[in-house]
């Protein structure tokens, strides 16, 4: 069974050479282990922060060891009375061929209901994670005016859609033509920018929103939540996702200069984790099977072939090379 170690902790971007393959024996199951071949398994930007040794929500990768994410395989060998052989599972044991690990980190997916690697996107953490923003955190309300950064990768596309499906007025940003194209034409948003095209970023989110923006899903951080910042209505909400523009940074960026707007316009800010929202979940899986079923959320798929290369799939997600959900497609 191959693996994917961390083999160094990397200063700014990293590259292949801070990750190795290595080639083990599958263990033999324990009483009430498992046996999965993983068959799809995700890469994330949350991952950048768990190569450094710092204090953060899970104990970071260690130099030497697999790393682990989000996976799917079907049960080879099952020692659990929970589990048979054939069962889809979902899991946390990403990153190598086999996953031999107890039952109760196991849960299992329904292949009926989706392609089974539906459930590590729109229909997973990614799509949980649009939700929670929209809805728990940013209190979304119909017809709102909705403003979404990495607007066509995994968490964004899904983000602008459950907005779309509000009737929400939304505006997503994206670093290339296709994906402002295909927000457009498939995820049917109302206006696309092209960050790196659009000219200064302030002014073309002023021109895309004459009415101010209620709600921003802040996926990139930077220059992207100060051009929000500058245009966002009173008692406006800011659901801050992520910050993908420093997650390499090397000294830290300083914060948006304009953040004293939050005081004159009563605006709320608040950070989350999907983790501490799990509660949201059996809601979300109706809502977006629904809308998955009237074509009203379109899934879309980056997929890279092999473990081996599992690391290029990870780094894409800096470049931008991936839409919507990047995965890697094992076995
Ligand atoms: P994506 O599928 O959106 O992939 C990342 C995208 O970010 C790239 O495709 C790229 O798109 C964009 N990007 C990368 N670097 C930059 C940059 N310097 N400036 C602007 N855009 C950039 O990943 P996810 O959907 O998985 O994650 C999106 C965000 O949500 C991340 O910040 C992530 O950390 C966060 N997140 C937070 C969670 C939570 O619980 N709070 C859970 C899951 C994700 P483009 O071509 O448009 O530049």
């Amino acid at each position: 069974s191959r693996e994917i170690r961390l083999a160094s902790r990397p200063v700014g971007l990293p590259n292949a050479s801070h990750f190795e393959l290595a080639t083990v024996p599958v263990r033999a199951p324990g009483d009430g282990e498992i046996v999965v071949r993983n068959e799809w398994m995700s890469v994330d930007p949350y991952m950048r922060g768990m190569m450094i040794d710092q204090k953060s929500y899970a104990r970071p990768f260690q130099v030497g060891e697999v790393m682990d994410g989000r996976a799917v395989g079907r049960v080879v060998a099952s020692r659990s009375p929970q589990f048979a052989e054939g069962d889809y599972v979902f899991h946390m044991h990403g990153w190598r061929d086999y996953a031999v690990a107890p039952a109760e980190g196991f849960e299992k997916v329904d292949p009926a209901l989706a392609p089974v690697e539906a459930f590590l996107g729109a229909l997973g953490a990614p799509g949980l994670t649009a939700y929670v923003g929209l809805m728990r955190i940013a209190e979304l309300k119909d017809g709102d005016a909705v403003f979404v950064s990495a607007a066509a990768g995994a968490v964004g596309s899904v983000a602008c859609q459950l907005a779309k499906a509000r009737g929400c007025y939304v505006v997503g940003s994206a670093g290339s033509d296709d994906k402002c194209s295909w927000l457009l034409d498939e995820a049917g948003i109302d206006a696309a920018l092209n960050y790196r095209t659009c000219g200064d970023l302030t002014e073309a989110v002023g021109h895309a929103f004459p009415k101010g923006i209620d709600v921003n899903f802040e996926n990139v951080g930077g220059p992207h939540l100060v051009a929000a910042l500058n245009h966002m209505n009173t008692f406006g909400r800011i659901a801050l996702c992520g910050m993908i523009a420093q997650y390499n940074d090397v000294t830290p960026s300083p914060g948006p200069s304009n953040l004293s707007l939050a005081i004159m316009r009563s605006l709320k800010l608040q950070g989350f984790v999907v983790r501490n929202h799990l509660d949201l979940k059996p809601q979300f899986m109706a809502e977006a099977g629904a809308l998955i079923k009237a074509g009203k959320l379109k899934r879309r798929e980056t997929v890279e072939e092999g473990l081996e290369n599992a690391p290029r799939a990870f780094l894409k997600l800096f470049s931008g090379e991936n839409f919507g959900k990047m995965l890697v497609h094992i076995a």
